[in-house]
């Protein structure tokens, strides 16, 4: 099939031109994020692949289907970027990746927390000056401590393992309960109560209408004074403003984020030579308990692997006719949730 490659770096064109040996399907690769304005680069393609930051709203939408683009492979798991439900109406087939290695984010969120609580990322510059001073560097342990995971699906589970493993005690918040994690010990609790009980909280549910900043100035007042939270998951599901607060009156005590809700212009990109424009954005960097990766949790070899493997197949069923096991649409959704 042809396919047009968006948001591609030379990374991605590795993984996707490595599996392809198996498929032989046209890829044409692309630097810009897909957006309404670069629409043109679709053309004369039946499928796109896009990526996180690539959007795909409404008009973009309609405007693809009118060029004869119809077929969208994301290759990542969430598609909060993608309106569904117009995709659907004009007839798209929207396939995506929905698990290629939890491992792979679930051990960055903890290395985030291992890193912002011991402080990794202060520690490296100071030896590399000739500082071995530890005043300022004071940690606490993870065992004994109250985790409260947000979102305990795939991810969220292989976190509340790991996390089991340290000697935490793990509290839970989902619209479903994965039996898994009870048998790891975990409890679900409402949100209010987790935010109250929890000495780190850690964040793995979909971004949706539902889960936008909730993380906001109300969820922040329930908190322990000195959380620590940590984010892998999508930006948009932290009220950044009232995080900022919420560091400057000490009540959030640590932060570890690779996802940021206006990373769009940011991530993925060098920027190291530019002034950076966004003002919460460059607050967020100040802090020294703040650590930040740019949405890299995922950035394994497996997990780029077995993105690149199920991305072709995936195209590759759609080109042959068959039903593909990863395609979504409001009805996958609606049954999905029945289940
Ligand atoms: P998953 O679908 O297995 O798990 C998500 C869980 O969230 C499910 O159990 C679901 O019931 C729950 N959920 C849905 N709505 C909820 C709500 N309103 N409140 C609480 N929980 C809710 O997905 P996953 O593979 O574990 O991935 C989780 C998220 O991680 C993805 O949505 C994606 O945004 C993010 N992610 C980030 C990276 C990265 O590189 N940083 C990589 C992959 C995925």
């Amino acid at each position: 099939m042809k396919v047009a490659v968006f948001s591609t770096r030379p990374y991605d064109r590795f993984f996707l031109e490595k599996a392809n040996k198996a498929f032989g399907h046209e890829l044409t690769f692309y630097e810009p994020h897909l957006t309404f304005e670069t629409i043109s680069l679709a053309a004369g393609f039946p499928a796109i692949c896009v990526f996180v930051n690539d959007r795909l709203d409404a008009r973009t939408l309609v405007r693809l289907h009118e060029i004869g683009t119809d077929i969208i492979a994301l290759r990542c798991a969430g598609f909060n970027n993608l309106d569904l439900d117009i995709a659907s109406t004009l007839g798209m087939q929207v396939v995506r990746v929905p698990a290629y290695s939890p491992h792979a984010v679930a051990e960055h969120t903890v290395g985030l927390l291992l890193a912002v609580n011991r402080k990794f990322h202060r520690a490296f510059n100071r030896v590399r000056e000739g500082n071995f001073a530890l005043d300022g560097l004071l940690g606490f342990e993870l065992h004994g401590k109250t985790v409260g995971i947000v979102g305990t699906g795939k991810i969220g589970a292989v976190v509340a393992r790991i996390l089991k493993g340290f000697g935490c005690e793990l509290l839970g918040y989902d619209v479903m309960r994965n039996p898994e994690c009870e048998a790891l010990g975990l409890q679900y609790v409402e949100l209010p109560e987790l935010f109250r009980r929890a000495d780190i909280i850690s964040l793995h549910c979909p971004l949706t209408p539902q889960t936008h900043h909730l993380i906001d100035a109300e969820a922040i007042a329930l908190m322990k004074k000195g959380v620590v939270l940590i984010n892998t998951s999508r930006g948009g599901l932290i009220d950044t403003r009232a995080v900022i607060r919420g560091l400057k009156s000490g009540k959030i005590g640590y932060l570890g984020l690779d996802v940021y809700e206006e990373e769009e212009d940011l991530f993925f990109e060098d920027h190291s030579e530019q002034v950076i424009q966004d003002d919460v954005f460059a607050r967020l960097l100040t802090f020294p308990n703040v650590l930040i990766t740019a949405h890299q949790a995922f950035f394994t070899e497996t997990a780029l692997t077995r993105i690149a493997e199920t991305t072709l197949q995936n195209l590759a069923d759609l080109e042959a006719g068959r039903e593909c096991p990863n395609a979504i649409s409001p009805d996958s959704l609606r049954r999905q949730a029945a289940a």
